[in-house]
C-alpha cells in the first residue's frame, strides 16, 4: 500500500513541477495538501511518512480522531491540519482546538467564533474565506462581491490570522474552461491583496485531482489533492 501511495505522491509532485514549469511559476510557492476525508487513519500515517505534512479534513468528527491519532505517534510530527468542509457553529470548538486552518470561512460569525474558542497556548487559528467563485451549486462561500468587507472583519480577530482565499468551483472539463474560473480567482484574490496591505495575505487554495494544472497556471499557491494521491473514495462527498 505504502508502495503506491508513493508512486501517487511522486506522480502529484511531478505534475506540479512539470505545470509550474509551463506557467513559469517556481513550484517551491505551491504548497499540496493531502485531502484525508474518508482515508483511514494507517494510511494518512503512511502518507506522512513519506514527508508529506499538510492535510485536509471535510468532517469535524472523522477529522478530530484522525489528528489525535496521529499526534499519539511518536514517528510523526509537525503534521498540518486543515480544515475544507461546511462548519457549523456548534461545532466551531472543537475546530479551534484541533485543526491550524479553516478554509470555509464564509461568515463573520464562525470567524469570531473560532477565534473567542481558539486556545490561547495554540498558534492563532489560520483562516482562508471561502468564495463562490463561478456561483456554483454548492452555494458555499460569499460572492466575490462580499469578500472585501468581510476581510476587513475578519482580519480585526485577535486570535486568528487570515491568510487569503479559498475556491470550489463545480467540476468542469478542459484546460481553456477551468483556466477561466481560476483566473477569475487569481484576480480577485490579487485585488484583495492590494486592498487589505497585509503581509499574512498570501494564500489562493484552488485546484484539485482533476484541475490541477489549469489551477497551477491561473496562480493557485495551495492545491487540495484527494483522488490522485489516496485513490477514489469510496463513499460519496
Ligand atoms: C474532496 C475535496 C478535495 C479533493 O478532491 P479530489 O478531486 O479528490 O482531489 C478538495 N477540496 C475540497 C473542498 C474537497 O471537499
Amino acid at each position: 500500500m505504502t508502495e503506491l501511495l508513493e508512486l501517487n505522491l511522486n506522480a502529484v509532485k511531478q505534475e506540479i513541477q512539470a505545470s509550474a514549469l509551463l506557467a513559469d511559476r517556481d513550484p517551491g510557492e505551491i504548497t499540496l495538501l493531502a485531502v484525508s476525508k474518508t482515508v483511514g487513519a494507517q494510511r494518512v500515517k503512511e502518507m506522512a511518512a513519506l514527508g508529506q505534512l499538510n492535510f485536509a479534513e471535510n468532517y469535524v468528527q472523522e477529522g478530530v480522531e484522525k489528528i489525535q491519532i496521529l499526534q499519539n505517534e511518536v514517528s510523526i510530527h509537525n503534521l498540518i491540519w486543515h480544515f475544507i468542509g461546511p462548519l457549523q457553529s456548534n461545532k466551531t470548538r472543537l475546530v479551534a482546538e484541533n485543526f491550524d486552518w479553516v478554509q470555509t470561512i464564509d461568515r463573520l460569525k464562525i470567524a469570531q467564533r473560532l477565534s473567542e474558542q481558539r486556545p490561547r497556548n495554540l498558534k492563532p487559528l489560520q483562516l482562508c474565506i471561502q468564495v463562490n467563485i463561478d456561483a456554483g451549486s454548492t452555494k458555499s462561500g460569499v460572492s466575490p462581491g462580499e469578500a472585501l468587507a468581510l476581510a476587513k472583519e475578519v482580519m480585526q480577530l485577535p486570535h486568528t490570522v487570515l491568510r487569503g482565499l479559498m475556491t470550489i468551483p463545480d467540476p468542469v472539463q478542459g484546460l481553456d474552461a477551468q483556466m477561466q474560473i481560476h483566473t477569475k480567482a487569481r484576480d480577485l484574490f490579487l485585488s484583495l491583496k492590494e486592498q487589505l496591505q497585509n503581509e499574512h495575505f498570501d494564500t489562493l487554495s484552488m485546484g484539485m485531482s482533476a484541475d490541477m494544472r489549469a489551477a497551477i497556471g491561473a496562480g493557485t499557491t495551495m492545491l487540495r489533492v484527494g483522488t490522485a494521491l489516496f485513490g477514489a473514495r469510496k463513499k460519496l462527498t
